[in-house]
C-alpha cells in the first residue's frame, strides 16, 4: 500500500525503450498571469461563442450516431482557409496537431526507423517519436555558435540542414517554423534544399505561422510537386481554440491516405467538427487579435533588451529570452509575482507568451523588479 508509484511503474510490464522517460509536462498552476504555453490570452469573442453554441446544439441530437468520418466539410473549410489553391483532398485534421504529427510518424516513422529534428525545438516532436517506436536523432542548429549575444544563433542554415541529413538518412525529418521554443522562421531556401537531401517524409510545423513577420512565406507555396512534404497547423494559437483540439496538415491526398492506414475510426467527433467550421465561418474575427498579439510580442523583445537581456528575434506569439544568470532562480521569482512563463531547460533561457497588453505589462515589471532581486 505504502509503495511509490515509481516503485510500481518499475515492475510494471512496461516497453523497454519507455523506460526513465519524462511525459511532457508544462506545469498547469492557476495564477493570474499564464504566459506558459503559448495560448492566446483573449477570450473568444461573442458572436463566435453564439456560432459554436449553434453548431454544437445542431449536432446534439444525432450523438446516437458516428461522427463523418472524413470531416468532409471541415476538410473543405480549412482548404478554403489555407488558400493557396488546396483542395480538401489534400487536408487531414485530428484533436490538435499533436495528433496529426503522431498520425504521421505512426504512418511514417515506427520501429526501427529514424526521425530527425534540429534542436532546441519542441519537445513533443521527440517525445512522439518515441512513442510510436522510432528513434529520435538531436540535430543541431545555428552553426555551432555558443555566442549568447548572437541575435541569429538559433538559426537553421542549407549547409548544416542537408549535411545532416545526408549524415543520419532520417526517414521522416522535422522542420519547425516559426520554431518553438526560439521564435526562429526558416528560410524557405532550407526547406526545398531538405526535401531534395532526403527520400524520407519532411515535414514542416507551421503552428505559429500566422504570426509571422512580413515577408516570411508558408512552406505552403512548396507543396505543389514535392508528394513528401507535409505542412501543419493548428486553431490553438492565431485562432485562440486550444480548448477545442484541432490541428491540421496540407500534403499531397497520397500522404492522407497514410494517415487513413493508422488512425482511429471517427477520431474527430461531430462536436469537435462542428465547434472549428463555426470557428473557421468566423476566421476575421478570431484573427482580429493576431496583430495585437504581435505588438505585444515586439514590446517585449524591446523591453528585454532595454533590461540588458538577450532576446531572440521572434516570428511567433513567444519571446525566448536569454542572459539570465540563473534563469531558474528568475522563473521562481516571477511565480512568486503571480507570473508563470516557460523554463524549456535551455541554461541562461526563459520563454514568455506575448499575452494582452496588461498581462506583457504585469510581466515586464515583474521581470525588472526580480532582475533587482536576484540578477
Ligand atoms: N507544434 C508546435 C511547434 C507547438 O508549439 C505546439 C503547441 N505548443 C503544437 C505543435 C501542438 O499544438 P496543438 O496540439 O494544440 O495543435
Amino acid at each position: 500500500m505504502n509503495e511509490s508509484r515509481s516503485d510500481v511503474l518499475a515492475r510494471l510490464p512496461l516497453r523497454e525503450d519507455l523506460r526513465g522517460r519524462t511525459p511532457y509536462g508544462a506545469p498547469q498552476l492557476e495564477v493570474p498571469v499564464r504566459l506558459n504555453t503559448n495560448e492566446n490570452s483573449y477570450d473568444v469573442p461573442g458572436e463566435v461563442v453564439a456560432a459554436i453554441l449553434d453548431a454544437v446544439r445542431q449536432q446534439a441530437r444525432q450523438l446516437n450516431r458516428y461522427p463523418d468520418r472524413e470531416f468532409t466539410g471541415l476538410r473543405e473549410d480549412l482548404a478554403n482557409y489555407l488558400g493557396h489553391d488546396l483542395e480538401a483532398d489534400q487536408i487531414w485534421a485530428a484533436n490538435g496537431s499533436n495528433e496529426v504529427i503522431q498520425q504521421l510518424l505512426q504512418a511514417f516513422a515506427g520501429h526501427g526507423r529514424t526521425v530527425l529534428g534540429f534542436t532546441p525545438t519542441y519537445s513533443m516532436h521527440s517525445i512522439i517519436t518515441v512513442g510510436t517506436g522510432a528513434t529520435w536523432v538531436d540535430g543541431k542548429r545555428g552553426l555551432g555558435t555558443e555566442n549568447a549575444d548572437d541575435p541569429n544563433q538559433f538559426d537553421l542554415h542549407v549547409e548544416q540542414t542537408v549535411a545532416q541529413i545526408e549524415q543520419h538518412r532520417p526517414d521522416v525529418t522535422f522542420l519547425c517554423s516559426p520554431n518553438n521554443p526560439t521564435g526562429t522562421a526558416l528560410d524557405l531556401e532550407v526547406v526545398k534544399a531538405a526535401y531534395e537531401a532526403t527520400d524520407g517524409l519532411l515535414i514542416v510545423d507551421e503552428a505559429y505561422a500566422e504570426f509571422a513577420r512580413p515577408g516570411t512565406p508558408s512552406a505552403l507555396t512548396l507543396l505543389p510537386g514535392r508528394e513528401r512534404l507535409v505542412v501543419s497547423r493548428t486553431m490553438s494559437k492565431a485562432f485562440a481554440l486550444a480548448g477545442a483540439r484541432l490541428g491540421y496538415s496540407a500534403a499531397h491526398p497520397a500522404v492522407q491516405d497514410a494517415i487513413r492506414l493508422v488512425r482511429l475510426p471517427y477520431h474527430l467527433s461531430s462536436l469537435t467538427q462542428a465547434a472549428a467550421q463555426a470557428a473557421l465561418w468566423h476566421s476575421d474575427v478570431l484573427l482580429d487579435t493576431v496583430e495585437a498579439i504581435k505588438a505585444e510580442r515586439d514590446r517585449i523583445v524591446t523591453s528585454a533588451q532595454e533590461l540588458g537581456l538577450k532576446p531572440a528575434p521572434s516570428d511567433a506569439n513567444f519571446v525566448l529570452i536569454g542572459g539570465f544568470a540563473d534563469e531558474k532562480a528568475l522563473w521562481r521569482s516571477l511565480l512568486s509575482r503571480g507570473v508563470l512563463i516557460r523554463d524549456n531547460g535551455l541554461p541562461g533561457f526563459l520563454r514568455v507568451t506575448a499575452g494582452t497588453p496588461g498581462e506583457t505589462t504585469t510581466f515586464l515589471d515583474a521581470l525588472a523588479d526580480s532582475l533587482l532581486d536576484a540578477p
